[in-house]
């Protein structure tokens, strides 16, 4: 198979989503899928059998919801969010999304009485900033300080209840449970208040819940109690617990040069095709190596763009590389393909699915017009 692929294991997505779906069915809650983490639309007939819907944030990724994802099962919901809506993109989303979130009082004055009058059956909530968060790194960190995402304490008026169902909010990032058990003290304590008339508080992202370790008896417990307490349905919608540990990213060595050390040159890219291992920053996995030095072999792991820092970082391996080796970096399913970029005109990596039954399926392969389509 050509390199570069993502490859996408069925087999380990159906594992995550099964755990999904054993925290919908026993604590009650309905979950959705964040498409901003996870969004190969070839896996959502696998997807739907256990998921409610998805979380959108905009025009676009309410369509692919709406197309993809619910198709014609009126019992699929797409949710819509996003920091600030156009008028145009508005009228479109009211049509297609069951909910949409405002993530201001001002947004929600403006849109509410336009977008029920062409979706009437439209649940309307208001994104909240609880204002604690201990995410782990300031750019993943929705409630930092000048935050521009959700409606604080202060800016919440009373007065926009009547036009409510629900609320959200989504303060996580790779967290397990008590990060949300501290979240959602603070929620509760400004703003259990409003909960009486209700539908439904959505309890955002960022929960690690198929991540080996993560608490999913707890959290099972505590949306129950929440369940139970306030009378309201919750809702959660994770992205990268879905798409955790279902695969990889497969590169070949392009060439290796000496410069102090050895640098293997790969046909990938980490500011293109990895780009949170630059952003969070993050080192990736990769099979079959160790941290430098560990092994016999050291070698430093770089992409094929002309940006000096594209380097995925230093590794060791226990033959030598040569020209051709496969480099496998683990765990590139989620926020990667949903990210990544034509820079420097280097070829998306194709993506594929590596079925129950044992197939690879290329699902997709990229070319030339990806990098010019986006071009004038
Ligand atoms: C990003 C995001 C999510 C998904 O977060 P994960 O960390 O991928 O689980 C959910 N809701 C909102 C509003 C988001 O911005």
């Amino acid at each position: 198979m050509k390199t570069p692929y993502y490859l996408c294991e069925e087999e380990l997505l159906e594992k995550n989503l099964k755990i999904l779906d054993r925290v919908r069915k026993e604590s009650g809650a309905k979950v959705i899928l964040a498409l901003k983490g996870f969004a190969m639309y070839a896996t959502f007939p696998l997807a739907s059998s256990y998921l409610d819907g998805c979380t959108a944030s905009g025009l676009h990724e309410a369509l692919l919801a709406s197309q993809e994802f619910v198709k014609n099962d009126d019992a699929k919901e797409v949710h819509t969010y996003s920091p600030a809506f156009n008028d145009e993109d508005m009228m479109q989303i009211a049509e297609i999304s069951d909910h949409i979130v405002f993530n201001s009082p001002a947004q929600l004055k403006r849109y509410f009485n336009i977008v029920k009058d062409i979706n009437p059956d439209l649940h309307i909530s208001l994104r909240i900033n609880p204002e604690v968060s201990s995410a782990p790194k300031e750019i993943y960190n929705p409630c930092g300080i000048y935050s521009r995402l959700g409606t604080t304490l202060k800016n919440f008026d009373e007065k926009l209840l009547s036009s409510l169902d629900g609320l959200n909010f989504h303060a996580l990032c790779e967290q397990n449970v008590d990060a949300l058990e501290m979240v959602l003290a603070s929620f509760e304590k400004n703003f259990a208040q409003y909960f009486r008339d209700l539908k439904y508080i959505n309890f955002g992202g960022g929960h690690h819940i198929t991540k080996k370790g993560y608490d999913v008896d707890k959290l099972i417990k505590i949306i129950k109690e929440f369940r139970k307490k306030y009378d309201v349905e919750v809702y959660l919608e994770p992205g990268e617990a879905v798409g955790w540990e279902v695969g990889y990213l497969a590169s070949s060595v392009l060439d290796i040069v000496d410069n102090g050390m050895k640098i293997a040159i790969l046909d990938t890219s980490a500011e293109a095709h990895m780009p949170d291992t630059l952003a969070m920053p993050y080192r990736a996995e990769v099979r079959d190596a160790k941290e430098a030095g560990v092994y016999k072999y050291t070698y430093r792991l770089t992409g094929n763009t002309c940006l000096a820092g594209d380097v995925m970082g230093d590794y060791s391996f226990k033959k030598p590389l040569k020209i051709g080796d496969t480099i496998i970096f683990e765990d590139q399913i989620h926020y990667t393909f949903v990210k990544n970029t034509t820079f420097n005109g280097i070829k998306l990596p194709s993506l594929v699915i590596l079925r129950k039954n044992g197939d690879k399926e290329i699902i997709k392969e990229f070319g030339y017009e990806e990098y010019k389509n986006r071009l004038s």
